[in-house]
């Protein structure tokens, strides 16, 4: 646990996100350019960065269902497996991959406060094999036209669904594309009309309004198609199987030899379990490596989900491990009043519900602390040491023994242990930590109205009588500008198109 501050500088990653593959033969995505199951070719899987790939949770499988039927009325994914890729963006956004393609960009836009998906080319070819909404026809096309805006008397069939705005499939032959569609099939239909009456009567006024932006167009083959067999989870597990098992080995090697260390034979070793996915990996792989498997320690900071203290203990009680609870109690509502709701960029609840009732607990006493961090988390986690002494816990040194994991790895080894997870990632949380906490998008606030609505009515309430307080604008709470002392250029570019005056 480490604090974060305004000053800390974003260290960037340059290399690019390490690929992931796909067998087309068992349609299993892979860790490893190896299939364990047929030995065949792999195709390999270029992520954006960071590159922390995931399997789609429930909740969000049932948000691309609603877009999809939605806008498409269909969803042809059926029971596929689904990985989703966090990327940059202004709230959650992530790469939507299934069978070995990009489908599109699921992303809760901040603007309307909603999720939309952005479709890529290989997603707008699938779809355009089971639906003709949203579906744009054109009748000619000249070349390069990605990027390119084009009047609606290249247009030869619009879908009756279109409304200005709306992302829309572009076709012609056998080309496909996705587009954003400028005039609504209304309007795009009475222009042609009108032209086709102009030129019946040798009249050569064409109507050449802009009626469509082409975002990318391409020639799409057999390869742009879902693949007919649906592979199991069970499946993908034995596929990947000796790629985890390496993986496992290698990290029960790294915590036996640090902790077998001749400084550090003698130091009391904990593992920090949060209760999230990534600690509990932890937990058990130190239970494999360390002859006496260590005690757990669990910060209750008071801000936890309603179950995250049970699941805790649970899980501890249900692998034998000596669970100690180190309560913050009312540290957070002792000190809000005095100094606001924390932000991104002033997290004093860290420092008064973790920071504080950590180190009285450990009291300075040399420890070593097996922590679940991992690089591919966020820019700000790619440098990650194997291990390093906290400055703000003084005697804790901690080791990351997952730290070159990704998302994937952990939910495989979980599936693969049969290990109990916290049943918050099934309900769409990425996140297990305090259930306010401004680090969290809005996305997952969102969440939090919705399954836990008397926890986020009274932060709401709190939040809207502070912005009162303060002389804030209306929708600053709303959008979540709160979030920041000092605002992102994303944030205030986004207040600029609201028209919300930010001022603190
Ligand atoms: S709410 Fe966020 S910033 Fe505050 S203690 Fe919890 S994790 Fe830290
Ligand atoms: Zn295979």
């Amino acid at each position: 646990m480490t604090l974060n501050t305004s000053n800390k500088k974003r260290s960037k990653v340059n290399r690019p996100a390490p690929p992931i593959y796909w067998c087309m033969n068992c349609n299993i995505p892979l860790i490893t350019s190896r299939c364990g199951l047929c030995s065949k070719q792999t195709k390999q899987i270029n992520l954006g960065l960071p590159g922390d790939v995931r399997f789609c949770s429930p909740y969000e499988r049932s948000i691309l269902h609603d877009i999809l039927i939605t806008e498409y009325g269909t969803d042809p994914l059926e029971s596929r497996l689904i990985l989703l890729n966090k990327i940059g963006g202004d709230d959650k956004t992530d790469q939507v991959i299934v069978d070995g393609l990009f489908l599109g960009i699921l992303h809760f836009n901040l603007a309307i406060l909603d999720w939309k998906l952005d479709l890529n080319i290989e997603g707008a070819a699938i779809l355009a094999q089971y639906t003709g909404r949203r579906t744009i026809e054109l009748s000619e096309a000249g070349r390069h036209l990605s990027g390119k805006t084009i009047p609606s008397d290249m247009i030869r069939q619009c879908s009756k669904d279109i409304r200005p705005g709306d992302e829309v499939i572009v076709k012609y032959a056998r080309l496909v594309g996705v587009g954003t569609a400028l005039l609504g099939e209304n309007e795009i239909t009475k222009i042609n009309n009108n032209n086709n009456k102009n030129n019946d009567n040798k009249n050569n006024n064409t109507n050449k309004a802009p009626a469509l932006r082409i975002r990318k167009i391409k020639k799409t083959g057999p390869q742009s198609q879902l693949i007919e067999r649906i592979a199991t989870m069970d499946e993908v597990i034995q596929a990947n199987r000796p790629a985890l098992e390496q993986l496992s080995r290698d990290c029960v090697n790294t915590i036996r030899g640090l902790a077998n260390q001749k400084q550090y034979n003698q130091t009391p070793i904990y593992v920090s379990f949060s209760g999230g996915k990534d600690s509990l990996v932890v937990l058990d792989l130190a239970r494999s490596a360390l002859k006496h498997t260590p005690a757990a320690y669990f910060i209750n900071t008071g801000l936890e989900f309603p179950d995250n203290p049970e699941y805790v203990k649970r899980v501890c009680k249900d692998m034998d491990i000596e669970l100690f609870e180190i309560k913050a109690g009312n540290a957070f509502l002792e000190n809000i009043e005095k100094l606001g709701p924390p932000t991104k960029d002033c997290r004093w609840c860290c420092n008064v519900c973790k920071l504080v009732p950590i180190n009285h607990e450990h009291d300075g006493k040399p420890h070593l602390n097996l922590d679940g961090k991992r690089r591919f988390e966020s820019f700000t986690r790619s440098r990650i040491p194997p291990k390093e002494e906290n400055p703000l816990v003084p005697g804790q040194v901690n080791i990351y023994p997952i730290r070159n994991w990704r998302a994937i790895e952990v939910w495989l080894y979980i599936y693969w242990k049969e290990l109990e997870y916290n049943s918050l990632y099934d309900k769409g949380f990425e996140r297990v930590g305090c259930w306010l906490c401004p680090a969290a998008l809005i996305a997952e606030h969102c969440l939090v109205k919705q399954i836990y609505p008397e926890l986020y009515s009274r932060w709401d309430k709190y939040l809207h009588n502070w912005a009162l307080d303060n002389n804030l604008p209306k929708g600053y709470i709303e959008y979540g500008f709160w979030r920041w002392r000092e605002h992102p250029p994303k944030m205030k570019l986004l207040a600029e198109q609201l028209g919300i005056p930010l001022r603190i």
